[in-house]
Formats: C-alpha cells, structure tokens, sequence
C-alpha cells in the first residue's frame, strides 16, 4: 500500500518565505519532498508516513484502523469532551463497555497529537531565500573601513598589541573584501581565518569584541572547552552557528556574514597519552574542519543542540570569519626548544640557553610548534593568518586603567561627577594597583577586581558626606597602610 492515495490531503504549495518540517524527522519540505497534513496541522513526510504504516502493519494494525485512527484517537485519549469525561468520572457503565467495543491495537497507545502541538515549536522553518546570488550583499565594499582606520579605532580601546591590531585589521578589510565583491573568478580569495595566541587577559576576546562592534556584524563568542564530538555529552560543534545566528536575530544573511571567536582552542589540543576516544580533543578539530573552510551547515534555531523539538535552518559558513583564541601554556617551552636547538648547530652555535630569558617568545612561533602542540595540520592549514599577543607589562596596565575610551577610572569618575565629587588618582597609586594585578598573573582581568575591592569604601562613604569636593586615591590607600586624600567643597585649590 502506497501512502499517496486513499484520503490523505496534501498540503497546497505554501508562501515562498516558510516551509513545512516533518513532524518525526523534522526535515524540512525542500530535503524530504512534498509533505503529507493531517488533522492538527501536523505535517509528516511521504517516507515516515510510510514506515509508520509499515510498522502497524507489520504489528498486526489494519489500514482501516488507521483511517479510523483520528477519531477513535479523540476519543480513547486526550480528545474526549467534557461530557465523556464526566461521564466517566461517575463511572457510567455504558461507557466502559463502549470502551470494551473500540478496536485494540496491539502494543501501541494512542496518544491525540494535536494535544501535544500545543507544546511543540512551529511546524515551519524559516527558510533561506534560494536565489541569493541575485541578492545584493549585505556589505558594500565602500563601506569597508580600511586598515589604518580600523587599527586607529582598535587603538581607542586596546592598549599595546600594536603588531595584533595590525595584522587583524588587515586581515578583516581583506576578508570582508572578499565578502563584498564576491567574485569567484579564477582567483579566488581565500578565508583569512584567524588564531589568535596570548596569556590570559591580554585582550584577545576584548579585541574580537571592539572589532566586531566597530565592523557592526554579528560576533559569537564560544568556548571550546565545551564543544565535544556530536552525540557526546557538551555541545555539538554546530552549537556556535546557533549562538551567531542568535547575534543576528535568527537573520541567515546576516549571520552568514558574521564574526565567531573560539576561546580556549588550546584546549582542544590531541591528548597526549591517551588511549580513550579523544572526543573534546582532537575529534573536535577534526569536526571543526568543514566548518572553517566553508559549507552549509544545518543549525537549530534558538537551542544549542539538534532534537525533535527545534527547528533547522541551513548557515553557509563560507564567509563567516572564525577566530580562534587560546593561551597555549607551555608553547613558548617548544619554541624556546627549537630555538636552542637551532643554535646551538652548526657554524652560528650560540650559547644554549640564549632563548631561555627572552621575553616575548611567542611571536617567534612557527606552524610547527603549534602542531608539536596539539593542534593536526589540517586545522591549522584553515588558520592562515596567526597573530600573537604580548603579556601585559606594569606599564600597559596603567595605562589600560585611565587611557581606553571605557577606561575603568573613568568609569568610576563619571559615578562620582554625577554626585559632584572629583575622583582623582596619584600615579603611584596607579603603579601600585598594576604591581597587585600583575602579581596575580591574570592580565588585565585582575584590575577591576582589585579596583572593586578598595573603591567599594569609597563609593560607600562619599555620597553619605554632602560637602566633600575631592577625593584623591593614593598609594598608601592601595597597600592599606593609609587612606584616601578627602578635600571639603571650596577648600579645593
Ligand atoms: P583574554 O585575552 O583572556 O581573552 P580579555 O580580552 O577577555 O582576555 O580581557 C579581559 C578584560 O581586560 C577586557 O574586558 C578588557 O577590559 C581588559 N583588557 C585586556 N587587555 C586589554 C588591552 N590590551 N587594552 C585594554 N583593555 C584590555
């Protein structure tokens, strides 16, 4: 039997924007093909309709049962009225044994779909419009900034990481280059995907985060340690579409056209030593390969993993630009290796340790040392373009605290102008604070903890004071072995 015939309805041709999802396989109506309705605005495709009849019929279920189905379904479950149900309650035997007479199924139970639509998302997916060539883009390459006023931009907010901010503003003018001409002739510009490599709270996420506001483009920002192979537990890999088309407002285009940062990709380095399935490790590159290079992806809607429940939508990541980011702790021991390997052969020998104090190591790195670290070939062949970030020194930490546009000091300043109250702060108090953070190992991140910690006092105190005009931090304040300088109203000079 054949599930096209008899008194199915089909469904009519829907809108151009929306199409219908099968309600068991969840494929929607342009991979499945045309899509067979049943009462409940319940869409199920031609091949599940099919196995379900297949499979009833294999348990014995007639066809006749099954075009019966719908209003024998109403009664045995969900679908009684409150009459039926009353009547029930006060245990009516006339209706038991009507119970008695119905068709049983074997092994099966019945269960009113059209109760359970209530609970489901929508049975349309959103889909792309098909003719996207013809579509004009989204970025017109006039608009591209170019790369000296992105890295005047990036230089209002980051501090230092002079060769970064140049080598990223290059590569992004370079990238959306490519996405708004998009010209596939013989010379075909490839995806200049980034790898960001930096100790902790260098600014790599702050710098994706600047550039991605100042380009105005969806930015996702996702952590790799989370991503596993897909059916494990953590997320599946296509998770970070679904956090990008989030950014977008569940817009495909303009998602297609976005920024995502992957933190802590050091963190998914092949385990050494390891004889178990690697499935947060190196199955995660190998996952994210197709990813990088460019293909259509199939995506849920507004949830992280792929169920029944959620829709699909299809994200070509072709000129999606992905950054990777990660500290890679114990790379610059592999690099100081290869250094004083070199060396100390042949004619040029030097001194074998000669690396082993040179700060900055990391911009010394090679593909190599990224691969003796963890990271396959393959992976790294998608990330042409490699940047490396500085450590932050005393000196890039004070100025991180007054010279960025956001800058915490003033941040805390403007709060207390707003209560007519001049915040000021000695240099060496500044320094004092950079030295604590330093300490701490943490970057930049330590500095607002630690500005927290002694500006809660003040901003406790102050306010309750009408007539205090000034008051200025010191260094004495800093390291706890003096206080503030507090100046009345009228007494400032
Ligand atoms: P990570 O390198 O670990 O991703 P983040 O970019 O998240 O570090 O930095 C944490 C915070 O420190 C940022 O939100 C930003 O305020 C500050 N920060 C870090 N580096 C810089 C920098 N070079 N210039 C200005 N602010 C910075």
């Amino acid at each position: 039997m054949s599930v096209d015939d008899k008194d199915i309805i089909e469904v009519e041709d829907t809108t151009d924007e929306y199409e219908d999802i099968c309600y068991i396989c969840r494929r929607p109506e342009s991979v499945a093909g045309s899509m067979i309705k049943i009462p409940g605005n319940i869409c199920i495709c031609k091949d599940c309709m099919q196995k379900t009849i297949d499979t009833m019929q294999n348990s014995g279920f007639s066809y006749d049962d099954l075009l019966g189905m719908n209003t024998n379904i109403n009664k045995v479950v969900g679908g009684s009225t409150a009459d039926e149900t009353e009547e029930a309650a006060e245990g009516d035997g006339e209706t038991q044994d009507e119970e008695k007479a119905k068709p049983k199924s074997p092994g099966i139970s019945m269960i009113n779909l059209a109760d359970l639509q209530s609970l489901m998302p929508p049975q349309r997916a959103k889909i792309k419009k098909k003719k996207k060539d013809k579509a004009k883009p989204l970025i017109d390459i006039k608009d591209i900034p170019k790369p000296h006023v992105i890295k005047e931009k990036l230089d209002e907010y980051v501090v230092g990481q002079e060769q970064a901010k140049k080598i990223m503003s290059v590569a992004v003018y370079n990238h959306y280059k490519r996405v708004a001409t998009d010209t596939m002739d013989e010379i075909e510009i490839e995806k200049s995907n980034m790898l960001m490599i930096g100790p902790t709270g260098c600014g790599k996420t702050y710098l994706v985060k600047t550039l991605a506001g100042l380009l105005n483009v969806p930015l996702a920002i996702a952590d790799a340690t989370s991503l596993t192979e897909a059916g494990y537990i953590g997320d599946d890999i296509e998770s970070v579409l679904s956090k990008l088309l989030a950014a977008a407002d569940n817009d495909v285009d303009k998602a297609e056209q976005g920024i995502v940062f992957i933190d802590e990709i050091d963190k998914i380095a092949k385990k050494r030593n390891t004889n178990q399935r690697d499935v947060s490790g190196e199955s995660v590159q190998q996952g994210m390969l197709k990813l990088l290079e460019g293909s259509e992806v199939e995506v849920p809607v507004g949830a992280n993993s792929k169920n029944a429940m959620v829709p699909l939508t299809t994200i070509n990541t072709r000129n999606i630009l992905f950054i990777c980011g990660g500290a890679f702790p114990e790379l610059d021991e592999i690099i100081k290796e290869r250094l004083n390997k070199q060396s100390s052969i042949g004619f040029k020998a030097d001194l074998k340790d000669k690396y082993d104090e040179e700060e900055n190591i990391l911009s010394k790195v090679t593909v190599e040392d990224i691969r003796k670290f963890g990271m396959i070939p393959e992976f790294i062949g998608r990330l042409p373009v490699i940047c490396t970030l500085e450590g932050l020194t005393e000196e890039m930490l004070v100025k991180i605290l007054k010279e960025p546009k956001n800058a915490i000091l003033k941040q805390y300043t403007k709060l207390l102008a707003l209560d007519e109250v001049k915040l000021e702060f000695d240099d060496e108090a500044l320094e004092a604070i950079a030295k604590r953070a330093k300490e701490k190992k943490m970057g930049a991140r330590a500095l607002r903890a630690i500005i927290e910690e002694f500006m809660l006092d003040i901003m406790y105190e102050i306010p309750k004071d009408d007539n205090i005009g000034r008051v200025t931090i010191t260094k004495d304040y800093i390291e706890n072995t003096g206080g503030p300088v507090i100046v009345m109203r009228g007494m400032e000079s």
